[in-house]
């Protein structure tokens, strides 16, 4: 086998395990929770703290209007009693039990409206909890395809690098350096074929005298783009 087919087939090799690399890189990347899904997440703990804080005013104000209902049921109690006789005092009572009553009404009205907002709220949140679901659901089922590609691609990539291992020993010392070099210059694509008169690397027509070189069995570089050529 001519050095240009071992170069060659040691590029396919190398392209192959850059490609699968990157993917590697992607699928393990794909595997951290998409920003929409972090988004909801947030939305739907946000929607809840707030449908909790509703809960606690409305949980508040039930306690208060059956401390108001209490002390308003003393003062009445006692007001009625007959126990006191002191007419100022009675008045005072009365007022309280008014007052009291007052205060329960506008308590009461309050804790509805609380109570409306709180099923509003409610809403909202189930919606935000519903939508962080699916979003969670659809991630982890991409998760499950992701984990099985992972598995794959480490399975591909460990025998690419065998099979390199193999490869390698093929070329000759110095050309495998200039290889490497190429390799670091030419974005990872050292070795073009050459088809049809043309360096598949960078597309151009070659000279006469490269092909003539070419087709004599001489390792060639490419005129324009300097890459080893290895005729297809
Ligand atoms: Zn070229």
């Amino acid at each position: 086998m001519s050095q240009a087919q071992v170069l060659y087939d040691l590029q396919q090799i190398d392209t192959e395990i850059r490609t699968k690399k990157q993917r590697l890189g992607e699928v393990l990347r794909l595997q951290k929770e998409p920003p929409a899904l972090l988004a909801a997440r947030e939305k739907a703990a946000a929607a809840e703290a707030d449908l909790g804080r509703w809960r606690a005013r409305h949980k508040d104000l039930t306690l208060e209007i059956a401390t108001v209902a209490d002390k308003a049921k003393r003062s009445e109690e006692r007001l009625y009693s007959g126990v006191v006789k002191n007419p100022k005092e009675l008045n005072d009572l009365q007022h309280e039990v008014e007052a009291l009553g007052r205060r329960r009404a506008t308590l009461e009205d309050e804790a509805l409206q609380v109570m409306m907002t709180v099923d509003e709220r409610q809403t909202i949140s189930g919606a935000a909890a519903t939508e962080r679901d699916h979003l969670a659901e659809e991630f982890a089922a991409s998760v499950v395809h992701l984990q099985a590609e992972q598995q794959t691609l480490a399975l591909q990539l460990n025998r690419l690098l065998d099979k390199r291992k193999k490869q390698v020993p093929l070329a000759q010392p110095a050309l495998l350096k200039v290889y490497d070099q190429l390799i670091q210059e030419k974005r990872g694509l050292a070795v073009a074929g050459l088809r049809a008169n043309k360096c598949q690397g960078c597309q151009v027509t070659l000279s006469a005298s490269t092909i003539r070189a070419a087709g004599q069995g001489q390792l060639v570089r490419c005129d324009s783009c300097d890459r080893i050529l290895c005729p297809l």
